[in-house]
């Protein structure tokens, strides 16, 4: 396994692959690797006869009161953890590799992006799509992996791809969770004791939300304020957002007739954590 810091040197060795014909797939990540990421990287080794991990705590998608300086990073944990799933190159670039001081170029999106986390966050999707398309265009992998822990990132990856034409697939993975239940999340570690046991509230209310739906509740209002009565419940939370939205276009709906997404950011102390379920089978 290969560590690179330079868009140049990836180019070179996914070249060399190319040449032997050999597929790409790309995990694109922020670091501080856990058994989430590594899911997606396992399906990237299985679908593919090369995987690339990005590791970049991207500036541009924070903003300016959020956790970029604190954000947790160990590259030699997650080179370590990268070698054992059999991943052939870290790309690990500075951002000045990746923003030059004439960066000019964003790639934006409408209507996807303004509902959910873009609400609270109104520049990271921005961000996200600017990198995401960069890291297209650098590594130019045939597949590409997402976690389905951050839904509305994913369907906007998509859609992305579908309207700019971008040759590859994207496949999204399902969420990993610890055995209580806390999706794995690098922002976990943020948590004290005793926050670390009141997120779980957030699996919970996904839970009671899913079980209902799962037994013919349609009625998107009854799902919702049952699960916020719950949340409500527990004293060191406070919700952000939680909505039930079209899986595709992430618009708001009120009756389940279609796929869905049910998302939710909630606070524990000052740590916002995110979490979902999907629902198909409509
Ligand atoms: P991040 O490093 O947080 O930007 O995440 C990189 C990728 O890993 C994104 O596609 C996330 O959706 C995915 N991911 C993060 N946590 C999980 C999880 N618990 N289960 C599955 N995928 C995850």
């Amino acid at each position: 396994m290969k560590i690179v810091k330079t868009i140049k040197e990836v180019r070179e060795i996914v070249k060399l692959w190319k040449k032997e014909n050999l597929s790409v797939g790309l995990v694109p990540t922020m670091g501080y690797l856990h058994e989430g990421h590594a899911s997606l990287i396992d399906a990237s080794v299985s679908g593919n006869d090369k995987t690339v991990v990005s590791i970049f705590v991207n500036p541009m998608q924070f903003g300016a009161n959020e956790d970029l300086d604190s954000y947790p990073r160990d590259l030699n944990h997650d080179s370590k953890l990268c070698e054992e799933h059999h991943v052939d190159l870290i790309f690990n670039p500075e951002p000045s590799e990746m923003y030059g001081k004439d960066f000019y170029t964003y790639v934006n999106m409408n209507v996807l992006t303004e509902d959910l986390c873009g609400i609270t966050r109104p520049i990271h999707f921005k961000g996200v799509c600017t990198v995401v398309a960069k890291l297209f265009n650098i590594v130019q992998p045939d597949n590409a992996y997402f976690g389905q822990k951050d839904a509305q990132q994913l369907a906007i990856i998509k859609q992305m791809v579908q309207d700019l034409n971008m040759p590859l697939e994207v496949h999204g993975c399902p969420i990993v969770r610890e055995i209580d239940g806390l999706a794995k999340s690098s922002r976990n570690t943020y948590l004290s004791t005793e926050e670390r046991q009141s997120a779980l509230i957030l699996s919970k209310a996904i839970t009671l939300g899913q079980s209902l739906v799962e037994n013919g509740e349609r009625d998107c209002s009854k799902v919702l304020t049952s699960m916020i009565d719950l949340i409500s419940s527990e004293p060191l939370a406070k919700i952000d957002y939680v909505k039930i939205v079209d899986l595709k276009t992430i618009q708001p709906v009120n009756t389940i007739e279609k796929p869905i997404l049910c998302a939710m950011a909630v606070y524990i102390g000052k740590t916002r954590l995110i979490d979902n379920f999907i629902f198909e089978e409509v």
